[in-house]
């Protein structure tokens, strides 16, 4: 018989369970649906689509060579699948369909749908976890809820992991050739004509490539992890959040590459090697949350309390910050690294989100929005458990009265400026000393007109933001 399998957000074909369980019952035809109006609504960047645009054309070679034929159909919204996925497994005499889980709240209501569309026709419909090591709603508290501390998920995370290994699955081996021709409807979408010129050579596509930046990472640089991993002007980190959040390598090879690496051990052994795969878990946390409680995917802090601290809409605010003109020169060079490249290093992640919602007290939403709207890597779990996280909104996020200032952190994180010169050419000439608060050194140099003032007094700010949150903590 022969199976349809939905491409989705695994945009792969080694270590593909949906794609791998297809071909062990059959003959498979792949289909990829395309959603544009949908992307945009969940404010999917231009960089994110065209980048998994671009991967779906190199899969499409790949399926090729297994001789596996691949339909692409255009589409507005999710609630057109369920109907087209049907009417295709039908005109193909197909016994059902195959696809890999996503965990939005939008993505599970059309996965329903889809479900239930095939069931009615009695068709097959197969779904797996092949996103995260464990399924969500399997990792839970005595009291069988969702975890909310992660180092309470951790350990039982690493629990299940050391009685049930997870490895990686085989490529499926080439079928026998299908005599049909699919309609493979236009990828070019004008919406990605305002992703960044040079997308391609921060983040080249391909199998191939996502799995030598993992090899690359792992020989040269998972062992100072570490050490290093809170330094933006140093690369050592893997940057594989984009191959992670299209599905071009699954977490899966990436843990079991940093276990070989550390004789099969995850939570003990090198540190470096321990301290990543800790941050390969810290992505299974937020997903497993989303899950866990659906609120989170609709605009809603975790913590309903939160609902009545009054962040700022302030636009101006908000423009100084998204064009990197704060004035605080690691805040800037971070925002513009975000436009720049698509990605930004987590420590300026969290740098910047403190400084949105604590300094700036403007909504942690319309953060979270300008990260997705830039975003190559944007996922909606990490991103707004990033955020959330640092409006101390969240699920374990950041104690309220623990305030980033973003001067020291400038000064820990980036000691020399050399993170902030590259993204700041108007403080290239500014010497170490004053790198961090230049203003003092412009203006002695009749440079201030090249570099805005702080727009922003830290230490009043933390006050304003932290008699909020104590306000809250009364009326409670
Ligand atoms: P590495 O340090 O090499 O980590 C390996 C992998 O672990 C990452 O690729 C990622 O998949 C995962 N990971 C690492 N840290 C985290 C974390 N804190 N939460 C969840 N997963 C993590 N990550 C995204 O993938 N997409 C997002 O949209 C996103 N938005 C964020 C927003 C904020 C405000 C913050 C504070 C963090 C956000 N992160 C997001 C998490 C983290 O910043 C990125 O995953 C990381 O910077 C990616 O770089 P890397 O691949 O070099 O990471």
């Amino acid at each position: 018989s022969t199976y349809l399998m939905w491409f989705r957000s695994d945009l792969r074909i080694s270590d593909n369970t949906a794609l791998y369980e297809a071909c062990n019952n059959g003959q498979v035809i792949a289909v990829y649906l395309l959603f544009p109006e949908q992307w945009q609504q969940h404010d999917d960047s231009p960089n994110k689509i065209k980048f998994q645009l671009a991967q779906l054309e190199d899969l499409k070679q790949a399926l090729n060579e297994l001789n596996i034929p691949l339909l692409i159909k255009k589409f507005h919204h999710f609630n057109e699948a369920a109907e087209f996925l049907l009417s295709t497994a039908k005109q193909y005499q197909c016994s059902g369909l195959f696809f890999n889980e996503e965990y939005g709240v939008n993505e599970i209501n059309r996965d329903r749908q889809v479900h239930q569309a095939f069931h009615q026709a009695q068709l097959t419909c197969q779904s797996f976890t092949d996103q995260l090591l464990f399924t969500p709603g399997t990792i839970k508290n005595q009291s069988g809820n969702f975890y909310k501390v992660f180092t309470q998920f951790k350990r039982k995370l690493y629990e299940k992991l050391s009685v049930v290994n997870r490895l990686p699955l085989p490529t499926p081996a080439k079928q026998k050739k299908l005599n049909i021709k699919l309609t493979q409807d236009s990828l070019a979408l004008d919406y990605c004509n305002k992703a960044i010129t040079k997308l391609f050579d921060h983040w080249p596509i391909g199998e191939t490539t996502a799995q030598q930046r993992l090899q690359l990472f792992i020989n040269d640089k998972i062992v100072a992890y570490q050490e290093n991993r809170d330094f933006p002007a140093q690369p050592a980190t893997s940057q594989l959040s984009p191959y992670l959040t299209a599905g071009i390598i699954s977490i899966r090879q990436c843990l079991h590459v940093a276990r070989s690496a550390n004789l099969g051990e995850f939570a003990s052994g090198k540190s470096g090697i321990t301290c990543w795969i800790n941050e390969l878990i810290w992505r299974e946390f937020y997903k497993h949350i989303l899950v866990g409680f659906p609120q989170v995917s609709k605009h809603q802090p975790f913590l309903a309390e939160t609902q009545l601290i009054p962040w700022s809409n302030d636009s101006d605010l908000l423009k100084a910050w998204q064009q990197g003109k704060t004035g605080f020169p690691i805040v800037d060079a971070a925002m513009r690294q975000l436009v720049a490249t698509g990605w930004m290093h987590n420590r300026l992640r969290m740098i910047v989100a403190m400084f949105l919602t604590k300094d700036l007290m403007l909504d942690w939403r319309l953060g979270e929005k300008f990260f997705m709207q830039h975003l190559v890597d944007g996922d909606l779990a990490a991103n707004n458990g990033g955020w959330q996280w640092s409006a101390s909104t969240g699920t374990d996020a950041a104690p309220y009265f623990r305030i980033f200032n973003p001067t020291n952190q400038s000064k820990k994180f980036d000691p020399q400026g050399q993170f902030i010169k590259q993204f700041v050419p108007e403080l290239q000439q500014v010497p170490i000393k004053y790198i961090h608060q230049p203003q003092d050194y412009l203006q002695q140099n009749q440079l201030h007109n090249t570099y805005p003032i702080p727009i922003v007094d830290h230490s009043q700010a933390r006050e304003r933001v932290l008699s909020a949150f104590k306000q809250l903590k009364e009326a409670k």
